[in-house]
């Protein structure tokens, strides 16, 4: 089989990016994934989305298909916060709507071939495609901390690892980390009955919600913040928009990443901290099995003997880690501390292979790795591709 550009991932960017791609004239695409699977299977239960309404649509060419034709259709009020399962469905309606053939299945490998790339599926059947696009998100990222590695997933798992809160009922649970995955976890575990500590290296939780502060003041917020209200004041506003960012030297470039992502939580979570005992300023040293426990020591000394640590540690960006990636199409990618070099239209050093959602942020910043930059990312990567060439034989 073959077609003209093979998408990889199923999720907001594939999804956004395949909508675009699929409006442009006589061009083949395959799409291949469960839709919404990182979303459906990797993230707590009962969680709510940290990125405010208009921050969490996906994107077609016409606009038709946004959170708010979505709630229409179904003709139901999704609350603020949006629920996890309420954004998954909108995911998987979106799907339905404007990119209704999807071959679930996985791909294990990509290889360079004579005309574009070989796509090997777990069966062993082959696709060809001139181009692929990558937009398989942040999952083989997870970051572990080297005092949590090669312990079994009984007694340690990265936020990302499980859906399932309710299995630490009764538990005792170390949750380390200061993000809103770590502590939404924590709230989430908290909630289903299990004795919750939070661990974290900072002083204090970081609380967002400066933005919502400043509405009173009407106007003045949205001179500081844009609508998707990622980055503190005035950073927010630069970021909102991916093609400034590359004018700024690089080492401002990765501080407004830094910044961006730097670990914090919804306001809508403090009133839900009420009674979790938070641990700042201490790390865990060191984390060793007893028996069926996990016993951890922290940097001042002390130890606890917990059922589960929840590793809310973070994710880094190394495209090395995609494991459908070979080391011998990998090595061609130039990468810059693990995020690809990428060029107008997504495009990384080896041409015809682009990359889409966090590993495209070295170039087009902190807006990549959540779901408000893939209106930017499908637009320019379909408007690279209608321009230059992508059908058969046209490379
Ligand atoms: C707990 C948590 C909460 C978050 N909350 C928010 C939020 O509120 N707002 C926000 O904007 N962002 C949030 N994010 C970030 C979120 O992950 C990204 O915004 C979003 O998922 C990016 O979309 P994506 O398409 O790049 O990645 P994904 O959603 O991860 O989609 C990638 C898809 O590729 C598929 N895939 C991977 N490998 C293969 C393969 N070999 N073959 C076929 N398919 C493959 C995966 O199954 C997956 O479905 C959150 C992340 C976490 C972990």
């Amino acid at each position: 089989m073959a077609c003209d550009v093979a998408v990889l991932g199923a999720g907001p960017y594939g999804l956004s990016v395949s909508a675009h791609l699929r409006n442009i004239k006589g061009l083949d695409v395959h799409v291949f994934g469960e839709p919404m699977d990182f979303w459906k299977s990797h993230m707590p239960e009962g969680m709510l989305l940290r990125s405010p309404w208009p921050a969490s649509n996906l994107s077609d060419p016409k606009n038709a298909f946004s959170f708010d034709a979505y709630s229409d259709a179904k003709r139901q009020k999704v609350p603020i916060p949006i629920p996890l399962e309420s954004f998954v469905d909108y995911g998987l309606w979106f799907q339905k709507q404007i990119v209704p053939e999807i071959d679930p299945r996985k791909v294990t490998r990509i290889e360079p071939s004579a005309d574009g790339f070989r796509l090997i599926l777990a069966n062993g059947e082959q696709f060809q495609a001139r181009r692929v696009v990558i937009a398989a998100g942040i999952a083989p990222f997870a970051q572990i901390p080297a005092a949590f590695q090669g312990l079994p997933a009984e007694l340690a798992t990265h936020v990302s690892y499980g859906s399932n809160v309710s299995r630490f009922k009764g538990k005792r649970v170390a949750v380390i980390g200061a993000g809103q995955s770590a502590l939404e976890s924590a709230a989430l575990i908290h909630e289903a009955g299990g004795d919750v500590e939070v661990i974290i290296r900072a002083p204090a939780i970081h609380w967002l919600g400066w933005r919502q502060r400043m509405q009173k003041f009407g106007p003045l917020a949205n001179i500081f913040y844009s609508r998707f209200d990622i980055g503190p004041a005035g950073v927010s506003r630069i970021v909102a928009v991916p093609d400034s960012v590359k004018y700024f030297p690089r080492g401002v470039q990765d501080a407004f990443r830094r910044r961006a992502l730097r670990p914090a939580g919804s306001r809508w979570l403090i009133d839900r901290f009420k009674n979790i005992k938070v641990t700042p300023a201490h790390y865990v040293e060191s984390a060793k099995p007893a028996g069926e426990k996990l016993q951890l020591r922290l940097n001042d000394g002390s130890t606890r003997e917990v059922d589960h640590a929840v590793l809310g540690t973070g994710y880094k960006v190394d495209i090395t880690r995609y494991p459908f990636l070979p080391a011998e199409l990998s090595q061609k990618v130039t990468l810059v501390n693990g995020f690809p070099r990428i060029g107008v239209g997504f495009e990384s050093s080896v041409p015809g292979l682009h990359f889409v959602g966090a590993p495209a942020s070295w170039r087009y910043g902190p807006l990549m790795f959540f779901v408000c930059g893939t209106d930017f990312a499908a637009r320019r990567l379909a408007l690279h591709m209608a321009s230059s060439g992508s059908r058969n034989g046209s490379r």
